[in-house]
C-alpha cells in the first residue's frame, strides 16, 4: 500500500452540520448551527462519482451533524443529482425517524446505519440539547424501522471497555435485530478531549469476550471480527501482503459548503495555525475528481502523514493489519500527522488483533 488513490470506494457527505442532540462524547465542532449543503455542492459531488460508480460499487455516506436533520425535502433534493448506480447511506441517531423516514428510505433506497450505545444504561452519553437521555426516542425510531421491514446497521461507542460488557453487548445488538454491527473504542477527537488511554488488558479481553459472544450465535456481521478473520485467514494462506489496498482510500467528506477533507472526516470544521484549514479545495471551484487527483499534495498535512504511514510500515509489526489507521487520530492525539502509535491505534488494531488471537489460542 503506497500512497494515496485517484477513485474513493465512497464519499462522505454532510448535508447539514446540524445534530439534534448532544452526546458527551461528540467531536463535531458546529452541531448547534444548521448550516445546510446547497444542492450544488451534491450536484458537484454527482458528476465526479458518476466516473467512480463505473469502476465498481460506490456509496455516498450522508453523514452530519445528523443527517436526517435536514429534513426529508431537502435530503431529497441532495440525492436527485446522483445516478442509480450509486448506493446511498445514512449514519444516524435514529431519534427522528418516523413512519415518514422509513417511507423515505424506501423508496430512495437508503441503507440506514444506527448509532446506538447498547442497554438503556449504556447510553448515558446520548443526551438531547435539554441534557435529557435519548435512548427512549432512538428506541422509537428504530421500531419503526422494524414495523416498515426496513434492515438496519448498528455503531456502538465503547467509552470504557471492561469484563463482561461485551457479551452483556453482543446480546443486546442480537435482540435488537441488527445486520451488521460496527464498534468504536471511544476516540479523544476533535471537540471531545478526553483522553482515551484504556488498561491494555481491559481492551483485549473486551474483544477476545466479543469474539467469544459471537460464536455462540454468528446471526450479526461484527465489523471488527469480519476484519480481523480476513487477515488472519490471508496470513495463514500466504496471501497477507494482499489484504492491505494498494493505496489508501482518500475517503473524501465533502463538508456542507462544499470544502473536501480527505482521509479522516473528522478533521472537517477545524483550523490549525500550522495546517490551516486542513481542507483538499472545494467541488464548487474544482471537481471532485480533480482534488483526488493532486490528493497527496493537496494539503500541507498530507505528505506529513504519508510520512507517518512509512514511519508505521517500517516499525511496527502490526502494519499489515492496521495499514497505518486514520490521520485524525494522530492529529488530535499527538498535535501532528507523521507519529505512529495513538491510544486509538493500541485499542481499536492492536487489542483488537491480540483479543481475536487469544479466543483462538483458547479455543
Ligand atoms: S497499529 Fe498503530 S503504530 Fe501500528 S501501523 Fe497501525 S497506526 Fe501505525
Amino acid at each position: 500500500m503506497r500512497g494515496i488513490a485517484a477513485v474513493p470506494t465512497y464519499v462522505v457527505m454532510q448535508p447539514t452540520t446540524l445534530c439534534n442532540l448532544d452526546c458527551s462524547y461528540c467531536y463535531l465542532p458546529f452541531r448547534a448551527v444548521d448550516k445546510r449543503m446547497p444542492v450544488e455542492v451534491a450536484a458537484a459531488v454527482a458528476a465526479s462519482v458518476e466516473g467512480f460508480a463505473q469502476a465498481g460499487r460506490f456509496s455516498v455516506v450522508w453523514h452530519g451533524g445528523e443527517p436526517l436533520a435536514a429534513g426529508r425535502e431537502h435530503l431529497a433534493a441532495l440525492l436527485a443529482p446522483f445516478g442509480p448506480g450509486v448506493e446511498h447511506h445514512v449514519q444516524t441517531n435514529a431519534t427522528l425517524i418516523d413512519d415518514a423516514w422509513c417511507e423515505f428510505f424506501a423508496e430512495h433506497g437508503v441503507r440506514v446505519s444506527v448509532s446506538v450505545d447498547g442497554p438503556e444504561p449504556r447510553n448515558e452519553e446520548r443526551i438531547n440539547k435539554a441534557g435529557i437521555p435519548a435512548y427512549r426516542t432512538i428506541l422509537r425510531g428504530i421500531e419503526a424501522l422494524h414495523r416498515h421491514g426496513v434492515p438496519f446497521s448498528a455503531l456502538c461507542v465503547v467509552s470504557n471497555p471492561r469484563p463482561g460488557l461485551a457479551a452483556e453487548l453482543y446480546g443486546y445488538f442480537l435482540e435488537l435485530g441488527c445486520e451488521v454491527l460496527g464498534i468504536n473504542i471511544e476516540e479523544q477527537e476533535g471537540v471531545n478531549a478526553r483522553v482515551n488511554a484504556f488498561a491494555d488488558d481491559a481492551v483485549r479481553s473486551f474483544w477476545a469476550e466479543l469474539v467469544a459472544a459471537w460464536r455462540t450465535d454468528p446471526r450479526i456481521h461484527v465489523r471488527e471480527i469480519e476484519w480481523t478473520l480476513r487477515y488472519a485467514g490471508a496470513v495463514l494462506a500466504g496471501r497477507a501482503d494482499g489484504i492491505l489496498p494498494a493505496a489508501l482510500d482518500p475517503i473524501p467528506t465533502v463538508a456542507a459548503d462544499g470544502r473536501v477533507f480527505l482521509l479522516s472526516p473528522e478533521l472537517a470544521g477545524f483550523t490549525d495555525p500550522h495546517y490551516g484549514d486542513f481542507s483538499s479545495g472545494n467541488v464548487l471551484t474544482t471537481p471532485l475528481a480533480a482534488i483526488l487527483s493532486g490528493a497527496a499534495t493537496s494539503a500541507p498535512w498530507i505528505g506529513e502523514y504519508l510520512n507517518g504511514v512509512e514511519s508505521c510500515r517500517r516499525s511496527c509489526p502490526y502494519f499489515g493489519f492496521c495499514g497505518g489507521a486514520h490521520a485524525a487520530n494522530r492529529y488530535f492525539e499527538h498535535g501532528r500527522f507523521d507519529g505512529t502509535e495513538t491510544n486509538h491505534c493500541r485499542n481499536s488494531k492492536i487489542r483488537l488483533l491480540e483479543g481475536v488471537l487469544d479466543h483462538a489460542g483458547a479455543c
